[in-house]
């Protein structure tokens, strides 16, 4: 902690991760500049915050290291190609995330952490994981990507036996001596490629979570491309790859069997084959992601010595964050979901995935995704489809390409109305049985502040649509 002490720190972008850092790096008596390109009136305001505490903030200029700097600590948003760093890496400076940053400055009685990626999965598997270790008595929480800061916790005086940490791809990318006591990635799909520059940059970036585990690496057997990622990792000595698969598991994996959530990895002697854990019925809801997300949370709550009986404690006391496969109402016998949470392909085909007959309302930003394949295995249950959004033009011409039977409603409009338009076609083309479903395949931000925001503009148009009211436009 001490060393940061006098030392040029430079903190790349304000918002909610650099405003925090900046304070932390101050507070430990580093001498602190914060950077940023926009200068418009919030960032004037958190310079305003930033500046009694003697933070240097520079704005409009986020491309110029500031001399003498000694080491960048960067917010997510900032991609690895951007100027700054590339001087940085010139000059020989050394560039840490908001994770990185908290790895180092946790205290030597530190709690370990339990550490989930993936492309899609992260929050409800962190929340899972957090309610088991919280069943079995230990002092824990639920960190990282999931809107609690690490730094926080860690530079806080609350006392924890262990960490349930979720931790994003750009968290990663910028983490190198992060060594977390067990760590998993639920799946690997396509997402952020305008951030990564390639499929192969991301995955690489998720592998980080492995290097130096020290108990198990949590991998999922259905997604061979996370246990090659297992494999490329440097662990500690007797680390073991563990596998979890929605069929029956094999030797040092945990999967189902007759509706039973079975270990077969962390039995209690070798007489023992297998442990059950829970019911399928525990998992809430009970479909195939969420079972997979459940699998990977007991994994490593076993991984850490949890007993069973806690892991089935904790699967029943969950309860999902809203947005993620939520629904709303049922309105002249259709049912309406949100899946607002579904930013990317790989989340909206596990949600298309669990309907028979879906008007699909989709579109927003792609962030370089393409949408063949997911049409393609949704095609058949889609009984029409509204497109609103940025990148729409990208899932109509796949809808063209391979569902050219099913009814395509474009509303042309990234304005926030646009969501009770959509809702309000979605009405016409369904029906009695339907499920009107709100996974758009894309990020919100084209024309909502977030995924919240986007799934609470869906549900009132739903309610309003329930109550008979004219839209809100
Ligand atoms: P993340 O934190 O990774 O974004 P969430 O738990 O918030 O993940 O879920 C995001 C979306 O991904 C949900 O709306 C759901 O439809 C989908 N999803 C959740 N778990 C999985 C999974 N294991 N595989 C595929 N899709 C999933």
């Amino acid at each position: 902690v001490s060393d940061l002490a006098g030392r040029q720190v430079t903190v790349a972008g304000l918002g909610v991760s650099g405003v925090p850092a900046a304070r932390a790096l101050r507070g430990l008596g580093a001498s602190v500049t914060v950077v940023n390109g926009s200068d418009g009136a919030p960032q004037r305001a958190q310079a305003a915050e930033l500046e009694p505490l003697g933070i240097t903030v520079r704005l409009g200029d986020g491309a110029t290291l500031p001399e003498d700097t000694e080491l960048v600590v960067t917010t997510p948003g900032w991609k690895p190609t951007s100027p700054l760093f590339l001087a940085a890496a010139e000059a020989g400076v050394p560039v840490w995330g908001d994770v990185e940053l908290a790895w180092r400055l946790r205290g030597p009685d530190a709690p370990p952490w339990l550490a989930v990626t993936g492309t899609n999965g992260k929050t409800t598997t962190v929340r899972m994981l957090a309610a088991i270790l919280e069943a079995a008595g230990l002092r824990t929480a639920a960190v990282g990507n999931i809107g609690v800061s690490l730094l926080d916790i860690v530079l806080g005086d609350e006392p924890y036996d262990v960490l349930a940490v979720e931790l994003s791809s750009y968290q990663l990318h910028w983490a190198p001596s992060l060594r977390a006591h067990s760590g998993a990635v639920l799946n690997l799909a396509p997402d952020h490629l305008d951030w990564h520059g390639s499929m192969a940059a991301y995955a690489a970036d998720k592998g980080r979570i492995y290097e130096g585990n020290q108990v198990a690496c949590v991998y999922n057997v259905a997604d061979p491309a996370t246990e090659d990622l297992v494999r490329a990792a440097d662990v500690e000595e007797g680390c073991r790859a563990i596998g979890f698969t929605l069929g029956t598991p094999g030797p040092s994996q945990l999967g189902v069997v007759e509706n039973i959530l079975v270990d077969r990895a962390f039995v209690a002697n070798r007489q023992q084959q297998a442990q059950e854990l829970a019911e399928v019925s525990d998992v809430n809801p009970p479909a195939p992601h969420n079972i997979a997300n459940a699998l990977a949370a007991a994994a490593l709550a076993r991984s850490f010595g949890v007993p069973p009986a806690a892991v089935r404690d904790g699967l029943r006391a969950f309860r999902p964050d809203p947005h993620r496969v939520e629904h709303v109402a049922d309105v002249g016998g259709v049912a309406y979901v949100d899946d607002s949470k579904a930013t990317n392909t790989h989340a909206a085909e596990a949600s298309l995935g669990a309907y028979e007959h879906i008007v699909w309302i989709a579109g927003g930003l792609a962030k370089g995704a393409t949408f063949d394949e997911l049409v393609l295995t949704a095609a058949k249950r889609l009984r029409g489809v509204v497109l609103i959004g940025a990148d729409r033009a990208l899932i109509r011409e796949a809808l063209a390409r391979h569902a050219a039977d099913v009814p395509v409603v474009d509303l042309d409009r990234t304005d926030t109305g646009a969501m009770a338009a959509a809702v309000r076609e979605a009405a016409r083309l369904a029906r009695p049985g339907d499920t009107v479903l709100m996974a758009p395949a894309c990020a919100s931000m084209d024309m909502f502040t977030n995924y919240n925001e986007r799934g609470d503009a869906f549900a009132a148009a739903v309610q309003d649509l329930a109550s008979g009211r004219g839209p809100d436009e």
